[in-house]
């Protein structure tokens, strides 16, 4: 059980008013809240071992890598990876992926397959994309239904010898489908290609365990799962990091440089070029603890209870259409008033204090197949409430009565 007024206490940006009502957050699918105990962590960092690390034989250095590389190792026990340099600290999920779209640039050829998803948000597109480009590979888009699911007889029928990678989100961010990345990694595996997957919208709702998927990558954001933004990471099996050639040259990630040659440092630096978020991965391993200190089973539990109740609640209102039916599905729920733009709805909403997405979700193909120009999303989180829900509904109802 949640002991919901209590969670509510550790974010005190839930305490703050909007445009003169209560604020009732509801765009956690872009980004989450933090909780004071991130927070005080940003703040004792800045406060007392500020400092370079890695390179320091002072206190204050040698405090900032120990605690980086206690963030590291709390990472790596969350997803169950067998190795620490497994776990590489990124700006992100979009930097994750380019970081491997791009490492793939040089084995493969205009003979190879990519599978890609028709979920997918831009940032596990695009960069695959310019991928094929530089190397001729062909990108493949496995096709989604109406519910909002993927089409796991045409992803059978599209994977082939020629298949080298398959990435898809394990939770879209638009509908809040789960996919059933279990089965994808398995049949991939099948024909020898690896699976990459974007855990971005799912961390914040489930705890992966990535020696149990045998997922060759997974990638994730801290900024919504309660930690700081512009810090992330890539977890990559540790054959696979060996056999990638490194995607930054600089600082960090070399062993000995010469004019000559330059070699370089092992795993996980290796990837790490420059001068880190230092802070930020710090403040990710402190968001972890603090997830894991409501239990994921817990915040499962209740988003469920949410998403159940938001739905049944929104769909009282005539005229107002869901998009993304799934039965496996996270707390985002993505919709539309007929005939009314979805960008007048947030407006009026954001007047009356609730904050929620509206446009595309950065999905604009999933939006293309609906043939409509975006949505509205309300994506709950744990310290949301069913009282919130209600203020959400009251609100919609008003803004159809003042757009209609
Ligand atoms: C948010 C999100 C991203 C992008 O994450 P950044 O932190 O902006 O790099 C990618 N994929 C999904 C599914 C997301 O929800």
């Amino acid at each position: 059980m949640l002991e919901i007024n209590k969670i509510r206490q550790d974010f005190p940006i839930l305490n703050r008013q909007v445009n003169g009502k209560p604020l009732v957050y509801f765009d956690n699918a872009a980004t989450s809240q933090t909780p004071q105990q991130v927070i005080d962590v940003i703040v004792d960092y800045y406060s007392n071992y500020n400092a370079n690390i890695h390179r320091g034989v002072h206190t204050l250095s040698q405090e900032a890598t120990d605690k980086y590389e206690a963030a590291r190792k709390t990472i790596q026990n969350h997803f169950n990876a067998k190795y620490a340099y497994e776990i590489i600290l990124t700006s992100g999920t979009t930097h994750s992926i380019n970081l491997i779209a791009s490492g793939f640039a040089s084995l493969l050829n205009e003979k190879d397959e990519l599978l890609v998803s028709a979920l997918e948000h831009h940032s596990n597109i695009v960069p695959w994309q310019m991928l094929c480009e530089k190397t001729g590979a062909t990108l493949k888009v496995i096709p989604m239904t109406n519910e909002g699911e993927l089409d796991m007889q045409a992803y059978t029928n599209l994977l082939s010898k020629s298949t080298k990678l398959v990435f898809v989100n394990h939770i879209s961010n638009a509908l809040g489908t789960i996919n059933p990345i279990e089965t994808i990694i398995e049949k991939a595996h099948q024909v020898g290609a690896a699976v990459l997957i974007d855990g971005a919208q799912a961390c914040p709702h489930i705890k992966p365990d990535v020696q149990a998927l045998d997922v060759d990558f997974y990638v994730t954001s801290a900024h919504k799962m309660c930690g700081p933004t512009g810090v992330g990471m890539l977890y990559g099996k540790e054959e696979w990091l060996k056999k990638l050639p490194p995607y930054q040259g600089g600082g960090e990630m070399i062993d000995q440089v010469t004019f000559e040659k330059t070699t370089y440092a092992g795993l996980p630096h290796k990837f790490e070029a420059g001068t880190p978020n230092i802070c930020g991965g710090i403040a990710f391993g402190a968001a972890i603890d603090y997830m894991n200190t409501i239990d994921f089973n817990n915040i499962a539990n209740y988003e469920h209870k949410l998403l159940e109740y938001g739905t049944k609640r929104l769909l009282e209102i005539e005229g107002l259409k869901i998009y993304g039916t799934s039965k496996n599905k996270t707390s985002v729920i993505s919709f539309n008033l007929d005939g009314i733009h979805p960008y007048d709805v947030g407006t009026l909403l954001d007047k009356m204090g609730i904050a929620v997405r509206t446009g595309h979700h950065c999905t604009q193909p999933i939006m293309d197949f609906y043939k409509i120009p975006g949505t509205v999303r309300a994506s709950f989180a744990f310290y949301n409430t069913k009282e919130e829900i209600d203020a959400l509904v009251t609100a919609v109802k008003k803004a159809k009565m003042m757009l209609s």
